[in-house]
């Protein structure tokens, strides 16, 4: 059944196809939970494949008009959306906090994000460079512009559920392309608020089309769909592997944003305090459930002491509670699985012979109970091959590794599969600037801990963080856009280049 409009508070949020609000065609729905209380918070239409291919069927009838919408125009729509989303932010902020568990301040600088994603990358809706430049003939012009790739699959995580799937479709829209967007199944509510705003903008129908549902039918389907030009993908590696082998057989482009593990380094010189607080907001921000969270700490053995009393007092302190009470520091995990995985490693942890400080446990007193909660938890002595130090957590569990000197620093931080953001606290510029130079990551910071990107630089990471594109920035352009060499030849006759004598004289 098909309804024209989505109202704020639907009975069931429903799939967005071809500009139709429509419930899934098996008719199935999911239940939207709230990790902090296990709270219904709303009922969603679970998408399957039929429901993807004809998703991806308007995006590609879509696509032939919006291409051709000069770039300009289509951007005007992106600002009036950016508008919408600067208005909504602190509702938006409060039903992702609901959905997803962050605190709200975090909560609303997601949001925050996406809003500044928006009006930078529609700004680029009267830019879209490409250039002129001399042909070697002549009576010939040269030129390279930029030309959209078609339909685009945007496939995303729950941890960022506002910001990341603009930081994907607002891009590929201004471009020109037309989407198939399936977010988590954790956090399908932010999705549907961000598809009705653009709804309400002005997106002709067709060119954004919204599809929950279950990666292993949704996910997979557009993945494999011969009609999907470009899978946008942010996730694990281990489903990023995935989905670059599937897309490699067809040749599809594919713009991967994987894991991390990434290391803050405390050096002898370091101003402590300041290295303490940006340590507890890069590890235990978001429940350490970023992408960028720091999870290891590389600290030279001469100040390891004091960095270890301060940042065991300081984490055995942090409030664990509903993200909506102003006197929470750290929300929930998304889900029950995520707790367990979280423990596992703990578990793990202790079994390599690492040092439990701190937490190591879930966190089941009073209402925590109702919640998926887990104790921010120190571990030291930790060596660089253990699998603590080694493999992506995503959770509240910080390990301490003593090193002897920089160079040694150097090499824990780059002695991972990942290689997203790092940070070194020193007050020696000339290790400030090697640093710079020799960390393996796609993201330095200096004298801040790993999170805080801006939306107008490159993100992205080395190693298996990615396949070598970045987001956000202009970088975000060459992943949305192809180049187009255009010659025009208009000496009215044949002129064969490399073969042809210019003459000079
Ligand atoms: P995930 O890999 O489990 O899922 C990501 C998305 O892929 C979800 O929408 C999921 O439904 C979908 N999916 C699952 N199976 C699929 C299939 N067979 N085909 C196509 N799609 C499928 O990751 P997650 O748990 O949602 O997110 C956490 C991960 O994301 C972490 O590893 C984190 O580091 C990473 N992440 C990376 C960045 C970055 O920019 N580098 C940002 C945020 C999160």
């Amino acid at each position: 059944m098909a309804v024209a409009q989505q109202p704020s508070r639907p009975d069931v949020y429903r799939l967005y196809i071809d500009g139709q609000w429509v419930d899934a065609a098996s008719g199935e729905t999911f239940e939207n939970i709230n990790p902090a209380t296990g709270e219904v918070l709303g009922v969603f239409a679970k998408g399957g494949e039929e429901d993807a291919r004809r998703a991806v069927e308007a995006a590609r009838r879509a696509f032939e008009r919006w291409r051709k919408v000069p770039a300009p125009r289509r951007a005007e729509i992106l600002f009036r959306a950016a508008e919408l989303i600067l208005q909504r932010k602190e509702t938006l902020a409060r039903q992702m906090t609901q959905e997803m568990g962050k605190v709200l301040a975090e909560a609303r600088g997601d949001v925050q994000e996406g809003i500044d994603m928006t009006y930078f990358i529609a700004g680029e809706g009267r830019r879209l460079y490409g250039y002129t430049t001399p042909a070697e003939m002549p009576d010939k012009a040269a030129m390279a512009v930029r030309a959209p790739i078609g339909v685009v699959a945007a496939i995303t995580p729950w941890n960022f559920p506002f910001a990341i799937p603009t930081w994907k479709i607002i891009p590929a829209l201004v471009a020109g392309n037309t989407v198939v967007f399936k977010p988590a199944s954790d956090t399908p509510w932010m999705a549907y608020e961000f598809v009705r705003i653009l709804e309400e903008a002005g997106l002709p129908k067709g060119v954004i089309n919204l599809v929950y549902g279950p990666g292993s039918t949704v996910g997979e389907t557009l993945i494999r769909h011969p009609e999907v030009d470009l899978i946008s993908f942010t996730g694990s590696s281990e489903m990023g592997r995935h989905v670059a082998q599937v897309a490699g057989a067809d040749l599809k482009r594919v713009h991967l944003e994987l894991g991390g593990k990434n290391a803050v380094i405390v050096m002898d010189d370091a101003d402590l305090d300041l290295a303490v607080e940006a340590i507890l907001w890069s590890a235990f921000g978001t429940t350490g459930q970023r992408c960028t969270a720091g999870s290891r700490v590389i600290v030279h053995r001469a100040v390891r002491d004091r960095l270890v009393d301060e940042l065991a007092q300081r984490t055995a302190r942090l409030r664990l509670g509903n993200g909506l009470d102003p006197e929470t520091d750290v929300g929930p995990l998304i889900n029950r699985a995520a707790v367990e995985k979280v423990h596992s490693y703990v578990e793990i942890g202790k079994q390599e012979g690492a040092t439990l400080l701190v937490g190591g446990e879930p966190a089941t007193e009073g209402e925590l109970a109702r919640g998926n909660f887990y104790k921010p938890t120190l571990f030291v002595d930790v060596k660089p091959q253990m699998r603590i130090a080694q493999e992506e957590i995503f959770g509240p569990v910080l390990s301490v590794i003593t090193v002897e000197d920089f160079d040694e620093a150097i090499r824990v931080n780059n002695g991972v599969a990942y290689g997203l953001s790092s940070a070194i606290f020193t007050r020696d510029v000339q290790k400030a600037f090697k640093a710079m130079r020799d960390l393996d990551t796609g993201i330095v910071y200096v004298n801040h801990g790993t999170i805080g990107a801006e939306v107008h630089l490159p993100f992205g990471g080395t190693k298996a963080t990615g396949n070598g594109h970045r987001e956000a920035g202009a970088a975000a352009l060459e992943v949305y856009s192809e180049w187009k060499s255009i010659y025009v030849d208009f000496s009215g006759r044949l002129q064969r280049a490399q073969i042809d004598e210019v003459k000079v004289d």
